[in-house]
Parts: C-alpha cells; sequence; structure tokens
C-alpha cells in the first residue's frame, strides 16, 4: 500500500479527523472510532511503519518512546493504578486491518477473557 493511501498517515496530516489525545514530534494518540472499552485510544508512531513485522533497527527508540507515551496517558487519564491493557495486532492472522503500526490502550473496565495466560 502506497503511504499516501495510509488511513492513519492521513490522520497524522489531519487530512482525516480524530480525537487526539497526545501528539508530540514523532508520536500520535487518538480515540478508537469503534471502542472496545471505555477507553480505547490507538497510540502511533507518526513515521508509517507497515506493521511490528516490518520494524527496521532504526525503529527500537521509537517502541520504547510509545511505551512512555502510553505510561503518560494512562497517568494523565487516572487510570494507571487501576490498570489497563495494550495490544498490537499484526497481519492477517494477528487480525491487523490497519497496516500502520498502531498500539491499542485499553481501560476503564474489568477487561473481558485474557487470550494469554
Ligand atoms: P486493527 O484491527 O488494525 O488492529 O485496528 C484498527 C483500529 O482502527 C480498529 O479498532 C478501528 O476501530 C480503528 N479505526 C479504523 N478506522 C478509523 C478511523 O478512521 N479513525 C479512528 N479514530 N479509528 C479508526
Ligand atoms: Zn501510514
Amino acid at each position: 500500500m502506497k503511504m499516501q493511501e495510509c488511513l492513519f498517515c492521513k490522520i497524522v496530516k489531519d487530512e482525516i479527523p480524530a480525537t487526539k489525545v497526545y501528539e508530540d514530534e514523532e508520536i500520535l494518540a487518538f480515540k478508537d472510532i469503534n471502542p472496545a472499552a471505555p477507553i480505547h485510544i490507538l497510540v502511533i508512531p507518526k513515521k508509517h511503519i507497515t506493521s511490528l513485522a516490518y520494524l527496521k533497527e532504526d525503529d527500537e527508540e521509537i517502541i520504547g518512546k510509545i511505551y512512555r507515551v502510553i505510561n503518560k496517558i494512562a497517568t494523565d487519564e487516572g487510570f494507571k493504578e487501576k490498570g489497563y491493557r495494550v495490544i498490537v495486532n499484526c497481519g492477517e492472522d494477528g487480525g491487523q486491518e490497519v497496516m500502520h503500526l498502531h498500539f491499542h490502550l485499553l481501560a476503564g473496565k474489568k477487561l473481558g477473557e485474557k487470550i494469554v495466560a
């Protein structure tokens, strides 16, 4: 897919509206349009990375920063202590529909079935 056609690149460029909750030079966080929990935020690198499967060595730093942003949002929005869940779908079998790396941040209720553990 060409980057010009990527939905989340369009959100980064303000060509499609989104309810932003955090933004810096490299990272954007916005509310999911179809929330699966009372709080459902998508955290993305502004730079187009297709998925976890396409991470390059240069991308290691941005992944760490994304987790720090998630920590900050949880603190600022007041659900750090109650807890939350972070999910990254990767590729077809992983259920990824938008091919621009994104971290789902879910909170605001006791979340349902755990797939792991
Ligand atoms: P995936 O299935 O790729 O892991 O997650 C894609 C997510 O993007 C879904 O939870 C979906 O609701 C969300 N989404 C799809 N289109 C839009 C949009 O135009 N705006 C926003 N804010 N979220 C979107
Ligand atoms: Zn993109």
